[in-house]
Order: C-alpha cells, then sequence, then structure tokens
C-alpha cells in the first residue's frame, strides 16, 4: 500500500513531511494529516471492504498508515445500537447509540486513536510511548504498548478514578500521578516530549492519533448502510473526536461512498467543565477555559485544544451544543443502562442528557436519524453512581425467608402475583 498523506497546516496550509509534529513551525497552528483523495479513489473502493473483518482495519487505507504496516490485533467495529425503548420515549424514529462502552482492547474509544498513534511511534522508531490523560487514554496506552511491546510512560492528574488508574497499572504501565489538573499535566508533557526521545501520543504524535478518531465515523457511516445521519451527538473533552467524525463523513462523500447530506453535531459537555458548550450558546469567537469542576473526568479538559475548531463545525453544521448537571449525568447513565442495556462511564451520561435537553429544545426532530456517540465504559467510573445502590440486606438461604423479604419489599406474600415482570 503506497502512502498517499503528509501533514498540513489547519491555518496556512503549509505541508510538511510525516514526522513526529503537533503544529506548524511557520505560524505554529495545529496540523494535520491530509490525504490525496483521487490516489485513495484508485486505490480502495467500497465494495473490497465487504471480504474484511469488521473492525478499525477495514478502512487502513483511509488511516495515516506505513506501506509494511500489519495489524497486531482487532480494534474498534462496535455494536451501533438501534434504539426501541428510548426513541419511544422521546418521541423519535430512528434513534441509535453508537456503543464504545465495549471497544476492543480497553472499553472506550480512545483505543482508536491510540491504535493509529502506535503505529506513527513504531515508524519513527520510539521505543517508550506516553501520555497526557484523563482515564481512558492511559488505559490504551498501556494496553497496547504491553500488546505491542512498547515501555509506555503514562502522565495523570492525581484524582483521577481508582478504576482508572488500575486499569492503567495491570498493563505494567509507569503511572506518574501530577498534582494538578489535566491542563497542567498537558503542558508537562509538551516539555517532555521535547527534552526525552518518546511518542506521546496525544503531544507529538497528535496528528496521527487523532486521525484513528474517523473510524468511530466510518463505522456509524456503514452501519446505518453506507447513509449518513442528520444529527450526531459527540462527548468533547479536547474536542478532537467531533471533528474527525465530521472528516470521516465528508471524505466518504468525497470517495463517493455515501451520497452528500448536511449532517448537524452536537456537542456535549458536563457543566462542571464546558468551555465548549459555553462558547457555542454565548456565541463567543474564543472560548473562555474554565477550572474543571465534575464527575465527567474523562471529558475534564478546561482548555480544549480543538475547542475553536469544535465551536466552528457545530456553528457551521446547524448543530448546538449543551451541557448537563453531575446529578444528570448520574440520571442518565441510569437511564440508558435501564433502557437499552448499555452501562456507559460519565461521558455517555453527558451524551445520552444532553440528547434529551436537544429534542425538549426540539433541536433534534422526530423524524431525523440521531446518533448518539457512547465512548466509554460504565465499570471504569462505578464511584459516580455506587451512592445510588446501597447495599441490600442478606437473607438466610430458605424459602420463608425469601417470602418475609418479599412481603417487606413489595408488599406481597402471594406467589401468583408476583410474575417474572414485577
Ligand atoms: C477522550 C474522551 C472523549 C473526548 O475526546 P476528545 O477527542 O478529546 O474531545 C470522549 N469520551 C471519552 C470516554 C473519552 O475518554
Ligand atoms: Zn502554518
Amino acid at each position: 500500500m503506497a502512502v498517499h498523506y503528509r501533514l498540513r497546516c489547519k491555518e496556512c496550509g503549509k505541508t510538511w513531511d510525516n514526522s513526529p509534529r503537533s503544529f506548524c513551525e511557520d505560524c505554529f497552528s495545529p496540523v494535520e494529516v491530509s490525504y490525496d483523495y483521487d490516489a485513495l479513489k484508485k486505490t480502495v473502493r467500497r465494495e473490497d471492504l465487504a471480504s474484511r473483518e469488521f473492525n478499525m482495519w477495514r478502512y487502513s487505507e483511509l488511516l495515516p498508515l506505513s506501506e509494511d504496516f500489519a495489524p497486531t490485533g482487532a480494534v474498534g467495529g462496535t455494536p451501533l445500537v438501534a434504539s426501541r425503548k428510548l426513541a419511544s420515549r422521546w418521541g423519535l424514529q430512528e434513534l441509535y447509540f453508537k456503543n464504545d462502552a465495549v471497544c476492543f482492547p480497553s472499553l472506550s474509544f480512545k483505543d482508536r486513536v491510540v491504535a493509529t498513534a502506535l503505529a506513527a511511534a513504531r515508524r519513527f522508531g520510539f521505543e517508550t510511548v506516553g501520555c497526557s490523560s484523563t482515564g481512558n487514554l492511559a488505559n490504551a496506552v498501556a494496553a497496547q504498548a504491553a500488546q505491542q511491546g512498547f515501555d509506555a510512560c503514562v502522565f495523570i492528574p492525581a484524582d483521577l478514578e481508582p478504576a482508572k488508574v488500575l486499569n492503567t497499572a495491570v498493563y505494567g504501565a509507569r503511572i506518574v500521578r501530577i498534582n494538578g489538573n489535566y491542563d497542567q499535566v498537558n503542558r508537562l508533557c509538551s516539555q517532555i516530549a521535547d527534552r526525552f526521545h518518546w511518542g506521546l501520543v496525544n503531544v507529538n504524535l497528535r496528528p496521527y492519533y487523532s486521525e484513528g478518531s474517523k473510524t468511530h465515523g466510518y463505522e456509524i457511516a456503514e452501519q446505518l448502510g453506507w447513509r449518513l445521519p442528520d444529527n450526531v451527538v459527540v462527548p468533547m473533552a479536547g474536542g478532537s473526536l467531533i471533528g474527525k467524525i465530521a472528516k470521516a463523513f465528508r471524505e466518504l462523500v468525497t470517495l463517493g461512498w455515501v451520497e452528500a447530506k448536511p449532517v448537524k453535531f452536537f456537542g456535549a459537555q458536563a457543566t462542571g467543565c464546558s468551555p465548549i458548550s459555553d462558547g457555542v450558546k454565548r456565541n463567543l469567537q474564543r472560548f473562555e477555559p474554565q477550572k474543571p469542576n465534575t464527575i465527567a473526568r474523562s471529558l475534564a479538559i478546561g482548555n480544549p485544544a480543538d475547542g475553536p475548531y469544535a465551536i466552528k463545525l457545530i456553528r457551521e453544521s446547524g448543530g448546538w451544543a449543551e451541557d448537563v448537571s453531575d446529578p444528570e449525568i448520574v440520571a442518565a447513565i441510569k437511564l440508558l443502562a435501564e433502557s437499552e442495556g448499555i452501562f456507559t462511564e460519565t461521558a455517555g451520561g453527558v451524551t445520552t442528557g444532553v440528547t434529551q435537553k436537544l429534542i425538549a429544545q426540539n433541536r433534534i426532530k422526530a423524524h431525523e436519524t440521531t446518533v448518539v456517540c457512547i465512548t466509554g465504559n460504565g465499570l471504569k467510573t462505578t464511584d459516580a453512581i455506587a451512592a445510588e445502590y446501597p447495599a441490600t440486606e442478606a437473607i438466610a438461604p430458605r424459602l420463608d425467608a425469601f417470602e418475609a423479604y418479599l412481603e417487606t419489599q413489595i408488599g406481597t406474600t402471594a406467589p401468583a402475583t408476583v410474575s417474572a415482570k414485577a
């Protein structure tokens, strides 16, 4: 497979050779991977995908991989769940949840970005990889580094959820806990990438890393039967994923794999860290950085690197951004689990809660096709909802004890009225 991409400055347009860099040396704006779509049209056709396994590598030609790249394992390929209960409760005809709570191997969409970042790390000869992380990214780096034989060193705010820290430690990664918030951790990582020859996936490998997010978008379009939705609701931390889903959809149109169609992009944040949704709602030219204070720690980035691009995309697409409070996040996690059987982490509570708000505001309409992105697994943030489910009293292993229990719980002892549905 020949290489059909280079780095390109998002502002001045200057192109740069493929290398571990995240900004343009001329104007200091971010660079991104840009492709030669005419060449790609000749390299791969949509029909070629039919015989490939359903995981993110089926879109390899559209990712920044080297010529000799060989996947070491399946990543992505998650279900698009058609909603029945919530769709009818909310009065929508077509509602889907893209469920990256079960993304392989580490149960969040960050597995996708790490997969392309480590491909770049290998190509550029790094032996040690790492990241600054709000939790999920560290899990994904640690898991895939272990599998592929990189040393891993990850940097996290000291107050992360215990499950996310454990989920990194178990893979043998070195964890550096920092007394500071994510934005301070990230600044430190920029200095470390300059000083050491390390591949920090969301710092000096950021252009390659963020391209992995596109596969979340490709899968949505393919699972809808090669068609674009009317609305997508996307959680925002650094504001990268939402832009990459848009890029994925644009590329599919450019390649002629889906019909062009206006898609509205809706951004979701937690009120306790909502610089992007605040910027959209107040119609700001530039967002105002915030100090995060929310249970949605995976989204707690107060100074989002791609915030300005996310705001622009949301506005130009005719979408909107909203945010939900911590109690609303908890309620939405429970609602999604009870109605769709999907247990999401706090970020998915944010997108679900925001979707509900957008419907109430009539910004998402009944006849439209709406996809809600669920990006991480509920087992990683059990502390956020544990207080909702106090342990029940244990009973003796006897029928009379169970009958007494039923009487105190639901006020009945008559088995006939206790149907399987009760
Ligand atoms: C990182 C993350 C996001 C958002 O990512 P950005 O691309 O930085 O906006 C969303 N959900 C979860 C669970 C994440 O870990
Ligand atoms: Zn530039």
